[in-house]
């Protein structure tokens, strides 16, 4: 018990620390004392501003220094409930605390005693009152933290418990490696990882807590990029099947498509046949705006692998969109007797043993489908490509799954990942290191320009009397809710469900209605999606599970409540479901609520109509974290660069460039190694010099 407490010390050794918290504790994925290092508060209250108890505003959350004047005895109210009052001053006015079911702090209210006190501060009829505030003893000489980290919990664990455990650990801090060099740390004006740790969790004021997050912002995002960049030379020392060119009608095949490709299109063809016919695998992402025609790149890159006697296989976060893609995949390629077939789990179970049988003697050539694709049951024959949809959803870890599967006397499937998802440059080094490319930055000619209006939630009779128009000249309509069902304490948002109740008996009555949403079951989706589809419903009320790729080129109304509450990109995406037809579109941001800034976003939308422009600004107005999306949450998430700024990932760049030109020099040893940590935990093997 007595041993000497190290970085890999089990939780549960440290002082205070039983079993029910170190289970808690492992719930936050904390197993160690280093981990509990690591393990950085989601926020700060500043408690040490304090204001004027007569200077507080109504609503404010805010401190106070008071002296208590006299406590209530602890009333009981209905049924366990119990209360007490105190009336307390300082030298600007007297106000009240209440405390409910609190009876042990009213002995700590005495009279005469100075507290701190953090809360909300309520003005009402009978004077200034806080509710519950988190008090702090006032002892002489004994300075109070101008901040109280606060930390991500989970019963029974409280913040105090979780304070004091940290405060077991912070000595470690002292034999925490460090992982950039000196020089670095200088010139880019960085804190030790010891001192920038143990701010972290003690900041002393803005200034140091600042410097500190960046610290370790800046090597947390070093770390991620040397090891994608490890994760790219790992790929190119694995060997593909290449293809050729000759004899695959490859001429004939662009002659006879429905429509002439893009310049863009044709430059990511040329990318991507070059990178097809090395015998090394390609690793690309195709990168292009809703609607720049990404699924038509893709077939032709299908249709080469066929051609070549190998097969090809197509994944998809939903079963909507693999359905989807089958469809379009039998619009290019079923004219020269490419047949592709659909595996997805909500097919009957005959049936899915059938095209699983024929991937793995070869007489299927083409699949698309949903994770089902790469679980353990399904072998491919020869799979040489391997197309990933919406690569932002995929972790490298599913990445990687699906090209071990393809994997077929030493040689890889070639992959390309499409994503329709803008990401600013500076982003996409983080999340896609280990891929090269390709960018559709043009819309095929003849789009309808989308118009974008915002109109407050109290003019939705006009919204209403919109779409009806709208649906009798031929026209349909999604209106997008933020929630699936009304939750408690959720009065402004939108639910589905319910309004889709509320528009059919009422403003909407007699238009045939879908309701979509994410706990529906994947048939249930399919036939809504399919009567929204043949016209067969003409409004469709969804949550955002048709963000992405669904294709339904006669909607022209794209109604999102609640827009406020959405990311820029997430409405970008939303309204890339109109417009794909050709008739004029109309996008209608109702807003339910919130501020100016949220004002300004909304602004942003209707003024620009390209998803790089829009997610330039969505980076800049609400940092990184929501592009990191199955990067943030699974595999390796971002404690302190999330909440960093974008400045930090141009800061980081030129760091990562000098430690990737001079690998082998002695002061990179370090950040290389937890590199290499970080890809073993990922399961890739080690970053190749
Ligand atoms: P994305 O997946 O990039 O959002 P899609 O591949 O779904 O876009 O294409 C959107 C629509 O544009 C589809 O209906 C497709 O058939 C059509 N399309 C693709 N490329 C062209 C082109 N070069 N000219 C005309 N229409 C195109
Ligand atoms: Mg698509």
């Amino acid at each position: 018990m007595a041993a000497r407490l190290t970085e890999s010390t089990p939780i549960q050794y440290i002082k205070g620390i039983g079993e029910a918290r170190a289970a808690a504790f492992a719930r936050l994925g904390v197993e160690t004392a280093g981990d509990l290092l690591a393990f950085y508060p989601r926020a700060y209250e500043e408690r040490g501003k304090v204001v004027s108890v007569a200077s507080a505003l109504d609503g404010e959350l805010c401190s106070v220094e008071i002296t208590v004047r006299e406590t209530s005895k602890v009333k009981q109210l209905r049924g366990k409930l119990n209360v007490f009052r105190s009336t307390v001053e300082d030298d600007s006015c007297v106000m009240e605390f209440v405390f409910f079911n609190m009876p042990f702090m009213a002995k700590a209210l005495t009279k005469g005693r100075r507290f701190r006190a953090y809360g909300r501060m309520k003005i009402g009829l009978y004077g200034r009152e806080m509710v519950s505030p988190k008090l702090e003893p006032i002892i002489e000489n004994k300075p109070l933290p101008y901040y109280v980290p606060i930390y991500r919990i989970s019963p029974p664990l409280t913040q105090k418990a979780i304070y004091s455990a940290v405060n077991e650990v912070l000595p470690l801090c002292d034999n925490l490696g460090e992982l950039l060099p000196e020089s670095v740390r200088i010139k880019h004006n960085l804190l030790p990882r010891s001192e920038a740790t143990k701010l972290m969790h003690r900041p002393s004021d803005k200034e140091s807590l600042k410097k500190a997050r960046r610290t370790l912002a800046i090597s947390e995002i070093a770390v991620f990029r040397i090891a994608l960049s490890g994760m790219r030379s790992n790929v190119r020392q694995e060997r593909a099947f290449p293809m050729g060119l000759k004899n695959t009608g490859m001429k004939h095949y662009f002659e006879q498509m429905p429509f002439e490709l893009t310049n863009a299109q044709k430059n990511a063809v040329k990318e991507i046949f070059a990178d097809m016919s090395q015998d090394t695998p390609m690793a690309r992402l195709l990168q292009g705006d809703v609607g720049s025609g990404k699924t038509a790149v893709a077939a032709a890159a299908i249709y080469l692998c066929v051609k070549n006697g190998f097969q090809a296989c197509m994944m998809a976060p939903t079963e909507i969109l693999a359905t989807q893609h089958k469809k379009t995949l039998d619009k290019f390629l079923s004219p020269f007797g490419i047949k592709t077939e659909l595996l997805v789990s909500g097919l009957p179970a005959a049936e899915k043993r059938r095209v699983r049988q024929g991937l793995a003697d070869g007489s299927i050539d083409v699949a698309v489908g949903t994770h089902a694709l790469i679980t353990d049951n399904t072998d491919f024959y020869n799979c040489a490509l391997a197309v990933a949809d919406e690569q932002h959803r995929f972790g490298v870890k599913q990445r990687k799954a699906l090209l071990d599967k393809s994997e077929r006397e030493g040689r890889r499937a070639h992959m390309l990942v499409m994503s329709a998802t803008p990401i600013p440059r500076s982003l996409s080094l983080i999340i896609f290191g280990d891929l090269d490319v390709s960018i559709l930055n043009e819309l095929p000619p003849g789009r309808q320009k989308i118009e974008t209006k915002i109109v407050n939630k109290d003019d939705s009779d006009k919204v209403y009397s919109f779409i009806r128009k709208e649906i009798e000249s031929g026209g349909r309509a999604y209106i997008v809710c933020p929630l699936i069902e009304e939750g408690e304490n959720e009065t402004d948002r939108r639910a589905a469900e319910s309004y889709f109740e509320e528009l059919s008996m009422g403003a909407l009555k007699g238009i045939p209605m879908g309701l979509l949403h994410g706990k529906m079951k994947p048939a249930e989706k399919a036939k809504v999606m399919g009567e929204f589809a043949s016209g067969e419903k003409q409004v469709l009320v969804a949550t955002t599970v048709i963000e992405v790729g669904v294709d339904v080129p006669e909607a022209t109304v794209m109604v999102i409540e609640n827009a406020e509450c959405f990311g820029l990109s997430q409405l970008h995406q939303l309204r890339g479901r109109i417009g794909r037809g050709n008739r004029r579109s109309v996008c209608i941001l109702v807003r339910g609520g919130g501020n100016d800034d949220s004002a300004d976003r909304l602004a942003i939308m209707r003024d620009t109509a390209d998803g790089f422009k829009v997610a330039e600004a969505d980076l800049q107005k609400r940092g990184p974290g929501d592009f990191f999306g199955e990067r943030q949450s699974g595999e390796f998430s971002f404690a302190c660069a999330s909440i960093g700024d974008v400045s930090l990932l141009a800061e980081t760049d030129s760091i990562v460039n000098d430690i990737l030109a001079n690998r082998e020099s002695p002061e990179y040893v370090a950040i290389i190694k937890e590199a290499d940590a970080f890809l073993e935990r990922t399961g890739d093997g080690k970053t190749v010099n």
